[in-house]
């Protein structure tokens, strides 16, 4: 065990982040002794993590490596859409939302109104994917994520993930395949026109690896088209695919795909059981290609980050796939291309 070199290849803010944990988030991440890639996902800890970019001590932290994105749940909060000449707010709010959700059940109440009523005005899409293009621009050491799709996610009744607003439980309501498509391919283009030599994504998806094949396929093909000497590292973080997709996806010439291996998603099945016996099949094919992960928030993780990753590496040992764990931080350095 004491060989294991640690690095987390997937984590976030918590989404109760406030800006009131920033002074203490800025000092410890200025500190963190090993790698860590962090990823933005919405409106609420873009503000965290856009500062935390600026900061002299954590550009200089090579161990802190941070994102821009949109995750697929929060991608109805943007639109590309304008408001037409007179069009009251609201009126524009509701179009936008009209257009992009979709239900979940045919048969539930429809109850679109008050959701709406604690949704926000929808943002400009082409305004935040500027201000991430220049982040992407004038620091190397950022990098794109958690980007995707989602085809199984339900909105919350408070609109979304971390609204301070009391009302819980989920919506009936999901967000359109075609919107997420939008945005997330919007976010994938970064990559062409950011055009740098190292730049890693951090990818999202449940529920629909077929179309997720089937776009990764065409912009494998479009960066073979336009920067045939590029290959871009893309991380299916806690994958959930299946062995055969996992096996296509290693077959992408100019995106390399890498497999993040979390506890939460991975790693929760009992000794043995039909998944145990298949994560094994799979780790035994994505050996060279697989990342370790907590995908959890580090503002809460704290102490226990480190434990938590070490717990992953001992579950991982009980597999018992050869030379897993050794090639684990190898894998780390290629995808980081340290
Ligand atoms: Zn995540």
């Amino acid at each position: 065990m004491d060989q294991i070199r640690l690095y987390d290849s997937h984590c976030h803010l918590s989404p109760d982040v406030t800006i009131n944990e920033y002074d203490e988030l800025k000092k410890s991440l200025g500190n963190q002794e090993w790698p860590i890639n962090l990823m933005m996902t919405n409106h609420i800890d873009r503000e965290l993590i856009f500062k935390l970019m600026d900061e002299e001590t954590i550009r200089n932290n090579k161990n802190v490596l941070l994102n821009v994105g949109i995750h697929p749940w929060f991608t109805h909060l943007y639109t590309n859409e304008k408001r037409n000449i007179n069009e009251p707010e609201i009126e524009f709010k509701k179009r936008h939302y009209f257009s992009i959700l979709e239900k979940h059940s045919k048969n539930a109440s429809d109850e679109i109104d008050k959701l709406i009523e604690q949704l926000p005005i929808p943002e400009n899409l082409d305004d935040i994917i500027e201000i991430m293009e220049d982040k992407l621009k004038s620091n190397n050491n950022v990098n794109i994520g958690e980007i995707g799709i989602d085809k199984v996610a339900r909105i919350p009744n408070s609109g979304y993930l971390g609204n301070s607003s009391s009302i819980s439980g989920l919506s009936n309501y999901r967000i359109k395949m075609s919107h997420q498509l939008k945005i997330f391919k919007r976010q994938l283009n970064l990559i062409i026109s950011v055009n740098r030599k190292k730049l890693s994504t951090s990818m999202h998806c449940v529920g629909a690896q077929g179309t997720m094949y089937e776009c990764l396929k065409k912009f494998d093909g479009l960066i073979k088209e336009k920067q045939p000497d590029k290959v871009v590292n893309m991380a299916m973080h806690s994958y959930s695919g299946s062995i055969d997709n996992a096996k296509m996806l290693m077959k992408l010439s100019n995106v390399k795909v890498w497999f993040g291996i979390s506890e939460f998603v991975n790693l929760k099945f009992e000794k043995d059981s039909k998944r145990w016996l298949l994560l094994k099949e799979l780790l035994h094919i994505i050996r060279d290609c697989a990342l370790v992960e907590t995908d959890f928030g580090v503002d809460r993780m704290k102490n226990e980050h480190k434990g938590n990753i070490l717990q992953i590496y001992t579950k991982l040992e009980e597999l018992e796939v050869n030379d897993l764990n050794t090639s684990l931080y190898e894998n780390w350095c290629k995808f980081r291309q340290v």
